[in-house]
């Protein structure tokens, strides 16, 4: 009989169960697809690998719980550097940049110098405010919860650096505007930025996820439908390959999105179950295109700002991202969809995604269409907790709760940052919160 079930093999449930198995507690995971992994997921055809889910593990700092993972399951030699080139477009023209490079961030014409020079302004409110700024603790921001980023850079950095610099880069790192976000999420997250380097696993992200699978024990396919709590123990019922199944154990962990996790726990104190219901997602749609020759040049990642496209916020080089993911003079380049296109276009037969998809790269790299030999088109409905302005409060108030359900935990990017480092945390957090609570002082 498992000590504690886990709810969901995503990163942040496999992660917890790794942590709770260590510590030699039995724990039984259960996922509801058929295979574990969640928003991380590798497509191989071709000889090319295609990550339809997360795909970059940013530097060891702030990824620090990521590398340590990866550390801990014998992965650390599979860390492969992509390459250190991104770009912006300017007037349709795309510019690559070494980012980290001061000269070329000096040279850069995507913004105008006074612009530039104003940016200054946001690293003095970073340094201004350091005492609760913390990229795995966003919400000792809340204290700068109030304000919408977008009306907050506008008048810090200007319209420029805005529109042409934060607009893009955010969607293609988080897959939202600036405009909708709390600031105290921006600037902690930004806070955390201070080293640069990007990252992927060799074979794809999905060796990742499925690695930590093969440590814990997955039972997929098996979609929990409802948690009771009876006699201080937890029954937990879920549709499974025998019909509906049972079992029961001292401790749940929730390791769902937040709105999953609010239909499946409606036994939680009310505090927890309005937090859960207030958690808002982005979706996101993406085209990837399998080529006959590479593109982007050295560039692994072009952000496009709103001006340039109303389709795109940004493309990939998957053949730049890291040496195993293309096979030689072939191209597999990814055209992201912007946030409003991406919610229009969530339910648009794939063809109609990839055909507007392909034509903008066309604007961009002349000739990417006729070069296109096959193409995937995959969507993400919840593909990444939006942090709200009044989010980084809510957040606070429930992470201090004063009434917890006694052996309910809960972990997920929504509870640390819409980012693999996030998940993790969060679910070494909801492990540690476990092991605490079994202790005799706990
Ligand atoms: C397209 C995309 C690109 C991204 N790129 C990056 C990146 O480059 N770098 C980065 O750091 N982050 C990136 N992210 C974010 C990262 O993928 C997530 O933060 C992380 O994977 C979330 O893990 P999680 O465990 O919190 O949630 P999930 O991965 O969503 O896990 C939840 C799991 O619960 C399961 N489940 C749901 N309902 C039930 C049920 N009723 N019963 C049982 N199981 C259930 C789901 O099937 C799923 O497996 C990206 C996300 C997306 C969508």
């Amino acid at each position: 009989m498992p000590e504690i079930i886990v709810i969901g093999a995503g990163l942040s449930g496999l992660t917890a169960a790794l942590q709770l198995r260590d510590a030699g507690v039995e724990t039984l995971v259960l996922e509801a697809g058929s295979v574990p992994g969640g928003r991380i997921a590798s497509i191989r055809r071709d000889g090319a690998i295609l990550d339809t889910g997360a795909q970059f593990i940013g530097p060891r700092d702030p990824y620090t719980n990521t590398f340590a993972l990866l550390e801990r399951i014998g992965f650390a030699g599979d860390i492969q550097h992509s390459s250190n080139v991104a770009a912006l477009v300017k007037r349709g023209k795309v510019v690559p940049y070494h980012y980290g490079s001061a000269k070329d961030f000096v040279t850069l014409p995507v913004v105008s110098l006074p612009s530039k020079v104003r940016l200054f302004a946001a690293l003095a409110e970073i340094k201004r405010h350091a005492a609760i700024l913390d990229f795995h603790h966003p919400e000792r921001a809340a204290m700068l919860d109030d304000e919408d980023v977008a009306p907050y850079l506008m008048r810090l950095v200007g319209r420029d650096a805005l529109e042409h610099l934060f607009e893009p880069l955010m969607g293609v790192l988080y897959y939202y505007p600036p405009s909708g976000v709390s600031r105290g999420f921006l600037l902690s997250t930004i806070s955390g930025l201070g080293a640069v380097g990007t990252h992927c696993l060799k074979g794809g992200a999905q060796v990742l996820t499925d690695r930590l699978a093969a440590e814990v024990g997955v039972v997929t396919g098996a979609r929990v439908r409802t948690i009771a709590r009876k006699r201080g123990r937890w029954t937990v019922t879920w549709d499974g390959s025998k019909g509906a199944e049972t079992a029961d154990a001292e401790a749940v962990v929730l390791a769902v999105t937040a709105d999953v996790a609010a239909l499946i726990c409606d036994t939680a104190a009310p505090s927890e179950a309005t937090f859960l219901r207030s958690v808002k997602y982005t979706s996101f749609v993406g085209a990837a295109f399998f080529t006959n020759r590479p593109w982007g040049g050295k560039v692994y990642g072009c952000a496009i700002a709103a001006d340039e496209s109303s389709l795109l916020v940004g493309a990939s080089f998957e053949q730049n991202k890291g040496a195993d993911r293309v096979p030689a003079d072939k191209g597999l380049s990814i055209a992201y969809l912007n946030a409003a296109a991406s919610a229009r276009m969530m339910a648009a037969p794939d063809d109609e995604v990839a055909v507007a998809a392909r034509a903008e790269m066309d604007r961009f790299w002349p000739g990417f269409s006729e070069s296109t030999e096959w193409s995937i088109v995959f969507r993400h409905q919840r593909a990444t907790p939006l942090f709200e302005p009044g989010s980084v409060k809510r957040l606070a108030a429930f992470l201090s709760r004063p009434d917890p359900t006694p052996g309910l935990f809960f972990c997920g990017d929504y509870l640390c940052g819409p980012h693999l480092e996030g998940a993790i945390t969060s679910g070494l957090r909801a492990a540690d919160e476990i092991l605490r609570a079994r202790s005799p002082a706990g």
